[in-house]
């Protein structure tokens, strides 16, 4: 749906699939709890695969931009490799750069990296920046159990804040088995993820370590009133998790809390592009 008084959306939480990939990493994830399953049939799989379906959504949805990541809970390489990983994330990051490429109004490219080597995931997020020119990477919240804020990775937020790039964490499904006997894996164990990547973060002391750092969480828009309450509108940026979320985030929003014109305006999009570094028409 369209917004008259919303001139730009971009949406800051969107995903792809690329159906290689897709076979070689899904058995391995949590849509299909780590192989003890089949993936559950998705009526929105062609969305994540066909850029041009993207685009017809959000056209239809009123939105301008994707700001698109691979599929963490399909396509993580946390069980390869890191020479393997490295391949594989290479390949996601090549692919994001040709959708941005062939639709630069429509599609804000992204990073995925190798996480299990810090050496090889510096070195594929400076190929992502300087080479294919993405705007934003994306974390999972730990690997192998060391969540982000270990001093094991602080080199590379280190060069994350080097190349000023924004971040999005994105759980990759929490693994303990028992949220996945019911599907609860999703609905309970991601906001676990969160909030203990969040705790890492903040008690291990990377912010003071490396002040400046622009890091995204997803917050669920049930939050949304507490948390305009707590940072203000130039600290939230809109995020459907297309297509498998709501069709009419910014009507969500709406809904959700009572905001004057300029703040809608910066959910939309002034926040997210703030944090891209990209332009808006506005
Ligand atoms: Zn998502």
């Amino acid at each position: 749906m369209k917004h008259a008084d919303v001139p730009f959306v971009i949406d800051f939480h969107t995903h792809m699939l690329d159906e290689e990939l897709r076979a070689i990493c899904t058995s391995r994830n949590a849509i299909t709890g780590f192989g003890k399953k089949q993936a559950p049939p998705s009526a929105n799989l062609g969305k994540f695969l066909d850029p041009e379906l993207q685009i017809a959504d959000m056209d239809e949805r009123g939105i301008d931009m994707h700001v698109v990541f691979t599929g963490p809970v399909h396509m993580s390489t946390w069980w390869a490799d890191p020479q393997t990983a490295a391949k594989l994330t290479r390949r996601m990051n090549d692919i994001i750069a040709g959708w941005a490429a062939r639709y630069p109004k429509r599609f804000v490219g992204t990073i995925t990296l190798p996480m299990q080597d810090v050496d090889l995931a510096i070195a594929e997020l400076t190929r992502g920046v300087e080479e294919l020119g993405h705007k934003a990477v994306l974390l999972p919240t730990n690997v192998d159990g060391v969540y982000l804020g270990d001093r094991k990775f602080w080199p590379l937020w280190q060069a994350i804040r080097y190349h000023d790039i924004a971040v999005f964490i994105h759980p990759e499904g929490i693994r303990d088995p028992w949220y996945h006997k019911f599907a609860l894996w999703n609905s309970i164990g991601q906001q676990i993820e969160e909030a203990k990547v969040a705790a890492s973060i903040i008690y291990e002391g990377l912010l003071d370590a490396i002040p400046g750092l622009k890091i995204a969480c997803v917050y669920d828009p049930l939050a949304l009133a507490t948390l305009f309450k707590r940072v203000g509108a130039e600290r939230i940026v809109l995020g459907a998790d297309y297509p498998v979320g709501g069709t009419d985030p910014v009507g969500e929003v709406k809904e959700a809390v009572t905001l004057s014109s300029d703040e809608l305006r910066m959910v939309a999009a002034g926040t997210a592009a703030q944090l891209l570094g990209i332009e808006t028409r506005s």
